[in-house]
């Protein structure tokens, strides 16, 4: 038997638990015998991840719920494999995530990232029952309240428990955001709401779906609330950006002419 190293009451962290970095973090969350998953990785650790899951003796036919964070493919990939060695536990995300993985949709899940090369499997993960703002998931005397966090792509959810929020790929321990890119359906300004909303609420950790769990800090999340909002007017991420206060000045300028004198 495999000892359990909870990070917080009720909380196992899979890459914590194996004290070596397995891919994203896969969070087990029990009680009164009941527990659920949120997030698999990808299909190769899906086994290993499980059958640690066994040694810590916790009873495979009571995983209640398998929770798919976003549909991207590293967080989602092992599920098929896991629902397999989990029967009883039901397939739970976003409608939008839903539909993405029905679908096979290989680019907004960055299976497929033809400019590098990147093509790899997305297997047809069926969710069974989709949760969005507003649903609870009940687990022994535990109650998971789920929040839509949009913004590194529509379907991103967040998870609050007490003082945690399982906070999905909205801001890891840096500062840095989930990927902002428009072909995966990236909205800066739902973003900076997503990030507001945990800026101001009163939770004290955050437990985000890569790297470490760190303290919930209004002046970081400030600070990548404010980059973010700049880049709404800045050409760096265009596809996202809502203007570009440069053009404003050229037509201005253009109407003028060009003077080296005043340039
Ligand atoms: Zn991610």
């Amino acid at each position: 038997m495999l000892p359990r190293r909870e990070v917080f009451p009720h909380v196992i962290e899979m890459n914590y638990q194996a004290r070596q970095r397995l891919g994203c973090s896969v969070y087990l969350v029990h009680d009164a015998g009941e527990w659920l998953l949120i997030d698999i990785g990808f299909e190769d650790t899906a086994e290993e991840i499980i059958e640690m899951i066994r040694q810590m003796d916790f009873a495979l036919a009571n995983c209640k719920y398998l929770v798919a964070t976003h549909a991207d493919v590293d967080h989602i990939q092992g599920f098929k494999r896991a629902k397999e060695l989990l029967p009883n536990a039901m397939m739970v995300g976003h409608p939008e995530c839903k539909r993405l993985l029905a679908e096979g949709d290989r680019v907004f899940t960055y299976a497929e990232i033809a400019a590098q090369n990147i093509s790899i499997d997305l297997p047809i993960i069926h969710i069974e029952q989709t949760i969005t703002e507003g649903d609870s998931l009940k687990l022994g005397g535990l109650s998971l309240d789920v929040w839509n966090t949009p913004g590194h792509t529509g379907s991103q959810l967040a998870f609050r428990l007490g003082d945690l929020l399982f906070s999905g790929d909205n801001i890891f321990r840096d500062g840095c955001v989930g990927n902002i890119d428009a072909h995966h359906g990236s909205d800066l300004p739902a973003f900076i709401q997503s990030l507001e909303r945990i800026r101001d609420c009163d939770v004290k950790w955050l437990l985000p779906s890569h790297g470490p769990i760190f303290r919930k800090d209004r002046v970081q999340l400030q600070k990548t609330i404010d980059r973010l909002t700049e880049y709404q007017h800045m050409a760096d991420f265009g596809t996202c950006a809502v203007d570009w206060p440069l053009l404003d000045q050229w037509e201005e300028e253009l109407a003028r002419g060009f003077d080296p004198d005043k340039a």
